[in-house]
């Protein structure tokens, strides 16, 4: 799809190896634990207000909370999100019951079809050339988001074994932060808990996406063997994929577990080259049974 040129990445290209290895981070739910209070009180409630489903606000919590927190789609774009929450809402039995009707996002879906950039400020732009109530409503709706996360994230800690790991990575790999969130936020998260210093550069959202990253800065530098992504999201997976190099996945529900198991035996066979094969692939299928794809009110009889 065509989107605005990725911004200029001289940082990445700039970047020198030190080692003969590489370990890319993700920040947002891999290194801190942001994913949780970002859905539960902030896009959640604004969900349920500016979208008017607060006659089924429990339906629509829990099908929003599965979307971004716990299924194939965790990480997705907030609009393609939120398309989502509609359609898997809509086919569930608490709206007709209540007499309410879920939005059908036509108008959101023609956007993100556009090519715009798939922000705040792409849909402002297309709203301003396309006015309609719909996109008037979900300008609303991304507002209240932003502004209830200014308001209210603070403070949100790494994960336990954050610090430990990536100072072992860093005795053998370069390590760099990948990430989709503006390099300002990054840069403050990680210097306020003393963790900046343990990378040698972050790199976010003005530096292109997440693949642009492992390619400007990773791909061709190292033997495809030796780079590691370490994410919380499908998203970050297909970006390793894409990349060709090898993905670690912090399970979501489990972050402390997964980088325990990271410190203590995933570098070790990294380092030693024993990552990929059947080790890569039991935890795949791991990373894959604790994001399903199939809601779980499906499951019921
Ligand atoms: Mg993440």
């Amino acid at each position: 799809m065509a989107q605005a040129a990725p911004a200029p990445a001289d940082a990445l290209d700039a970047f020198r190896p030190r080692h003969d290895f590489f370990v890319g981070v993700d920040s947002d739910g891999c290194a801190f634990d942001a994913m949780e209070i970002k859905h539960k009180e902030c896009f959640t409630p604004n969900t349920i207000k500016h979208w008017r489903l607060q006659a089924v606000s429990s339906a629509a919590r829990e099908t929003a909370e599965f979307v971004n927190l716990y299924s194939t789609h965790r990480g997705l774009n907030r609009w393609r999100a939120l398309v989502e929450v509609f359609d898997l809402l809509r086919e569930r039995p608490e709206p007709a019951r209540r007499h309410v009707a879920v939005p059908a996002g036509d108008r959101l879906r023609e956007f993100i079809t556009s090519g715009r950039p798939l922000s705040t400020a792409g849909l402002r732009a297309y709203a301003a050339e396309h006015p309609d109530p719909e996109l008037d409503q979900a300008l609303r709706w991304t507002d209240g988001v932003d502004a209830a996360i200014a308001d209210m994230v603070t403070g949100v800690p790494p994960f336990t074994g954050v610090r430990e790991t990536l100072a072992r990575a860093g005795e053998q790999a370069d390590v760099m932060v990948v990430s989709a969130t503006p390099v300002e936020a990054l840069e403050r998260e990680w210097g306020e808990h003393g963790l900046a210093e343990l990378v040698d550069l972050i790199a976010g959202q003005e530096m292109g996406t997440k693949e642009d990253h492992l390619r400007h800065a990773a791909v061709g530098r190292y033997d495809a063997d030796r780079v590691l992504l370490v994410g919380d999201a499908p998203g970050d997976r297909a970006a390793a994929e894409t990349a060709g190099v090898l993905f670690y996945p912090i399970l979501p529900g489990r972050e402390d577990e997964s980088w325990r198991r990271l410190h203590d035996e995933a570098l070790d066979r990294f380092f030693a080259g024993t990552y990929a094969g059947a080790y890569a692939d039991a935890l795949a299928a791991e990373f894959a049974a604790v994001l399903p794809s199939v809601p779980p009110w499906h499951e019921q009889p």
